[in-house]
């Protein structure tokens, strides 16, 4: 396997992300600690690498290429999160044959964190949905869909905390207005929540009650607010206090680099998103060091 590397190191301002996580762990005698977020959005049921002739990404991606990647980086990092964006579902014959089984199968196999759903995910109705879930070994994190009134209830959950090391994940999951975006027979029931009121009350309440030292944002609202649709990650970001981390979706943006962007209380929130298609595995590392975070960010392009 050969994958090309694009990597961009950043220093954080003293006092920024996650100043409050510890430094030093029972047991483990380094004076740093590094969380790796592996990270992808919108893969779209390419399952298979892109065709050979494919005029953007030939032959790239691949779920195979990717699990080894993520098994390689599993065996040389000591605390290592996968999560999803979200739009799992549609775009290959795989999502049309197999209603999306595979996707979740595999995912699962690779060990996926936690995932979020995107407005495809709701492309066969809510109750294939409901049905393709028990194929995820993963949990789906929606904050701000409330699903109490369908089929979905119980199957997805409105936050979760992963601890790692002397990490302590708080992970929400915010999904876009399906209003426009899905066919609302295909959502019927389903309550959507203002995306950035729910996301920082759940952010704020992991940090404060649950003791969380690191938030990431699952988000499938894209990265840029348009006229027709104001909520973004950019705007998630900018508008809130308690989010850390977002990891984005929906855009299919690839960003050449992550974004920060200054929160409510002046401190730095990093967006990242890796494009669509599978053909990029995002990482992130968080690493605390001498009261200082800095990330490193690379881009695995899978080819
Ligand atoms: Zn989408």
């Amino acid at each position: 396997m050969q994958t090309t590397r694009r990597q961009f190191i950043k220093t954080l301002a003293a006092g920024s992300l996650a100043a409050t996580l510890p430094f030093a762990v029972k047991g483990e005698s380094r004076n740093y600690h590094t969380l790796t977020i592996l990270h992808t959005n919108d893969v779209h049921s390419h399952l298979d690498p892109f065709e050979a002739n494919h005029p953007r990404f030939p032959d790239m991606g691949g779920f195979a290429r990717r699990a080894s990647l993520i098994n390689q980086i599993r065996k040389q990092n000591n605390h290592v999160l996968l999560v999803d964006a979200g739009d799992i579902f549609q775009g290959t014959p795989y999502f049309n044959f197999f209603g999306g089984r595979p996707e979740l199968e595999l995912m699962s196999k690779m060990r996926y964190d936690a995932a979020t759903i995107g407005n495809h995910e709701f492309d066969n109705g809510i109750q294939h949905l409901s049905d393709q879930l028990k194929y995820a070994d993963f949990p789906f994190i929606c904050s701000n869909y409330n699903f109490d009134n369908t089929i979905l209830k119980g199957k997805t959950r409105p936050w979760k905390i992963i601890e790692n090391g002397p990490f302590r994940v708080g992970i929400v999951g915010i999904g876009i207005n399906p209003s426009g975006l899905v066919s609302p027979a295909n959502y019927e029931g389903m309550k959507w929540l203002d995306p950035i009121k729910t996301a920082e009350e759940t952010g704020a309440f992991l940090r404060n009650e649950k003791n969380c030292n690191l938030i990431i944002a699952l988000s499938h609202l894209g990265i840029n607010s348009t006229s027709e649709r104001p909520d973004s990650d950019r705007k998630l970001a900018a508008e809130t206090s308690s989010i850390d981390i977002i990891i984005g979706g929906h855009s299919h943006t690839f960003l050449d680099e992550p974004e920060q962007i200054k929160n409510k209380a002046g401190k730095n929130v990093i967006i990242n998103q890796v494009g669509w298609g599978g053909v990029i595995l995002g990482e992130l590392n968080i690493t605390l060091s001498k009261g200082k975070t800095t990330f490193l960010s690379t881009q695995h392009l899978l080819k």
